[in-house]
């Protein structure tokens, strides 16, 4: 998607070779009109899956997954990183280890809101070795659903997560690949747009 290689280039903070920032549109303002615009991409990319719903997790994913709910018309379930008091009844959990905490953390969400009939585009703001997603499927296949497809803002190809879950034969589309953040500088990989 070239407006967010644009927003990427011009706004992105080159944290280190292994981290980018996008705090102005993505990760802690965001920008809805843009957020509308990737809603729209993912619709183009996965209209074809028959996607009933969508889950994420909080809280980047939820912007883009919102707008991609809205663009497709379906509803968006984010699962949760801590426990809730309200979120008791029916969870499926999985663990994760954050790439940016350097953590192990246990992500839930409520089976009520997913059946055996829906199909799950699972939407994330970054991939990188693929922790968060690897979590997401685990908990959507422990509720009888099936994964349609992974959907993912920024993919950092030169970490593991993107390949893996290709090779298990997942539908993985990303808005941008980033080939390198060596120097200080972004290097996308030169893909056809769809
Ligand atoms: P993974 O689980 O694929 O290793 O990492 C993906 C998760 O870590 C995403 O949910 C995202 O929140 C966070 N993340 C990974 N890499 C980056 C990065 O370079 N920048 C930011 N802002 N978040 C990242």
């Amino acid at each position: 998607m070239e407006l967010l290689k644009k927003r990427i280039e011009e706004e992105g903070k080159v944290i280190n070779d292994q981290v980018l920032k996008v705090d102005s549109f993505l990760n802690h303002q965001v920008d809805p009109l843009f957020m509308m615009e990737i809603g729209e991409a993912f619709r183009e990319r996965f209209r074809q899956d028959g996607i009933t719903k969508i889950v994420t997790l909080e809280s980047s994913g939820i912007a883009p997954s919102v707008t991609a709910g809205l663009a497709m018309g379906v509803k968006v379930l984010f699962a949760r990183k801590r426990k809730s008091l309200t979120l008791k009844e029916g969870l499926v959990s999985s663990k994760v280890y954050s790439f940016t905490k350097q953590e192990w953390s246990e992500i839930s969400l409520s089976s009520e809101y997913l059946t055996s009939d829906d199909r799950v585009l699972i939407i994330d703001d970054f991939l990188a070795n693929g922790q968060a997603a690897q979590g997401l499927i685990d908990m959507v296949k422990q509720t009888g659903a099936t994964v349609g497809g992974i959907g993912i803002v920024i993919e950092k190809g030169f970490q593991t997560g993107g390949d893996t879950l290709r090779e298990q034969g997942i539908k993985v589309e990303s808005l941008a690949r980033i080939q390198s953040l060596q120097d200080g500088r972004v290097t996308f990989f030169e893909e056809e747009e769809v």
